[in-house]
Order: structure tokens, then C-alpha cells, then sequence
């Protein structure tokens, strides 16, 4: 049995804190939407633009749900659509003229692209300022300087349910298992800045489980279903479970044996309903903050 809403509180007993991010989602949603309202009866619309290249039925779920989320909450959203054919010049061509146009605030475009294309010769191209995933090299550099730059949604997403819960990272042992450009790696950087001790950890990586053992903070984010147990947790540690990994039967489980770990966790995020929802409210996050620009600039 799921313990969802089982805060104990008996003496000796860990209080298990579920961190609901599709409650902290649900709620920052609202708070978006009155601040694109706001932004809007200054004059300026906050708008997303997010191109896909070819027919990935993955990715076209992906910008659909992003394309409605920046809908409902009022802001202006362009899906541009490309055929799996295009070139890189032309791609390229298109990313340019929407870093020329002021009345876009974000650019995004939906990874894998056909092998024609070079990822990051197109990621390098966006205006490092409208760069709203965070791929950007000026923008991975700006975050490792602990300067203000774009970040990957993802990981701020963990950040902002942290903080949400008042779980301080400061001074904690955080363990990162994966190092994907577009979670671990900018994550770590996230959490250093906020004064973490991190650990990066990976495929390569030996005797994992003396690590994760010591993490205060243990995050998961490497895409193999419930790959950690009782046995890889400190007591009281806080679990952050970015994996989503897809079973036989459909259902989506994280990369923590959620049931296996919850009686010896303080904290952790239930897949679903934990960091996935929080990557688009990130995402919607940023491109308001870009747009508030344009508001100061005139
Ligand atoms: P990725 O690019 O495949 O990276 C996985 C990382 O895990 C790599 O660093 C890899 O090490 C490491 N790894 C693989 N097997 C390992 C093992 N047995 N022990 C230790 N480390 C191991 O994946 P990703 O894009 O970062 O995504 C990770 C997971 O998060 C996936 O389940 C994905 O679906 C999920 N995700 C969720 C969201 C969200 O919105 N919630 C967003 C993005 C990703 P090497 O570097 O050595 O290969």
C-alpha cells in the first residue's frame, strides 16, 4: 500500500512527506496566470515558440502539452512544424528569424532532430537570451559561474519543490545518479549554488550503493525502473525521483522502489505526480521572467 498522505508523527516514527508536484504545479499554474494577465495589460504578451522537426510521436505529445499549457494560462504560443526532411540551413533559417522577432520571448526546439541535423549547431543558434530550456553553452556556462542565465526546466523544477517544502540544501550531501546535460549535470550546478556538497554519480560509477548511502538528498535521474531500494537509502534521507520509465503494462514508475523506500525516507516525490509535472511549469516560468523583460525595456 501506497502511504500517499501518511504524515506519522508518533514518537519515533518518520513523518513521510510526500512532495506533490502536481500540487505545487497546480498551484504555480494559477499564480502564472495572473501574471501573464498582468503582463498583458502592460502591453506585452509573453509567447513561446516551439518548433518540431519530423513525426516522433513522442516529441508531438510533448509540444502539444506544452502548446496547451502556455495557452491556458494566456500566453501567445506558435507550434512550427517542420517536415522530417528539412535541412539544417533551413532549420537554422527559422530558428534566426524568430531570434529577430521582439514579440517572442522563448525558443525551444524539440529534441531528437532527424540525423541530418546537427543538435548542436541548432542549439547554439538560439538567441542565448530566449534559450528558455537552458541547452544553450553561454547559458550551461552562466549557471556553472553562479550567474543569471536560462535554466534547464527539469532540474529546476527539483528545485523549486525543495524550496516549496522548505527543504534546505546547504550544507547537505546531495548524490546525483546520471549526468545528462539536460537533468544531472545542470541539477548539480543547481544545487552547488545553493551551497550543496554534490556528488555525481553514473553508469561508470563504482560501489553506488556506498554513495547513495550517504546522500542526505538522493537523486534519482537515470531512467531504470525502481533500480533503488530499502537498501541504497539513508534513513531520513530525502528521495527526488526524476525517472520516468515506462512498464510492459503501461504504467509509468520512477527509478525508486517508491514502496520499498517510504518507511525509511523523510521525504520523497511519488512517479507520477512528482517532478514531471513541475518541467512545463518551468518551462512557463521562464518565458514569463523573459517576457517581464520586454516590459522594462519598453
Ligand atoms: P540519460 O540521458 O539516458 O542519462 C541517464 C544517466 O544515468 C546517465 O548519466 C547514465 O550514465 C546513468 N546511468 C545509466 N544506468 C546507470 C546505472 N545502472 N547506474 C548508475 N547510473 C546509470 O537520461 P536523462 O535524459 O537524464 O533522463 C533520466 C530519467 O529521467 C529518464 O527516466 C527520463 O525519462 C527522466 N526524465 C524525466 C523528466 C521529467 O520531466 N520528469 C525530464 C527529463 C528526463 P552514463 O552517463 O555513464 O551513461
Amino acid at each position: 500500500m501506497l502511504k500517499w498522505n501518511n504524515q506519522i508523527s508518533d514518537e519515533g516514527l518518520l513523518r513521510l512527506e510526500l512532495l506533490d508536484g502536481r500540487a505545487l504545479a497546480n498551484q504555480l499554474t494559477d499564480e502564472q496566470t495572473l501574471a501573464v494577465d498582468l503582463l498583458k495589460q502592460q502591453g506585452v504578451t509573453p509567447k513561446l515558440v516551439v518548433i518540431m522537426v519530423g513525426e516522433d510521436p513522442a516529441s508531438a505529445i510533448y509540444t502539444r502539452n506544452k502548446q496547451k499549457r502556455a495557452t491556458k494560462i494566456g500566453m501567445a504560443s506558435v507550434l512550427k512544424k517542420m517536415s522530417a526532411e528539412t535541412t539544417e540551413a533551413e532549420l537554422l533559417a527559422v530558428v534566426e528569424a524568430y531570434n529577430q522577432d521582439q514579440t517572442v520571448d522563448g525558443i525551444l526546439v524539440q529534441l531528437p532532430l532527424p540525423p541530418q541535423i546537427n543538435e548542436d549547431r541548432v542549439i547554439q543558434t538560439i538567441d542565448p537570451n530566449k534559450d528558455v530550456d537552458g541547452f544553450s553553452p553561454v547559458n550551461i556556462g552562466k549557471l556553472w559561474m553562479n550567474q543569471p542565465g536560462l535554466v534547464a526546466c527539469t532540474p529546476q523544477g527539483v528545485m523549486a519543490i525543495l524550496a516549496a517544502h522548505k527543504i534546505n540544501v546547504a550544507g547537505k550531501n546531495v548524490v546525483i545518479v546520471g549526468r545528462s546535460n539536460i537533468v544531472g549535470r545542470p541539477l548539480a550546478a543547481l544545487m552547488l549554488n545553493a551551497n550543496a556538497t554534490v556528488t555525481i554519480a553514473h553508469s561508470r560509477t563504482k560501489h553506488l550503493q556506498d554513495l547513495t548511502k550517504t546522500a542526505d538528498i538522493l537523486v534519482a535521474a537515470v531512467g531504470v525502473a525502481h533500480l533503488f531500494g530499502a537498501a541504497d537509502v539513508k534513513p531520513g534521507a530525502v528521495v527526488i525521483d526524476v525517472g520516468m520509465n515506462r512498464l510492459d503494462d503501461g504504467t509509468v514508475t520512477g527509478d525508486v522502489d517508491f514502496e520499498a523506500v517510504q518507511d525509511q525516507v523523510s521525504a520523497i516525490t511519488p512517479v507520477p505526480r512528482g517532478v514531471g509535472p513541475m518541467t512545463i511549469t518551468m518551462l512557463m516560468a521562464q518565458t514569463i521572467e523573459i517576457a517581464k523583460g520586454r516590459v522594462k525595456r519598453g
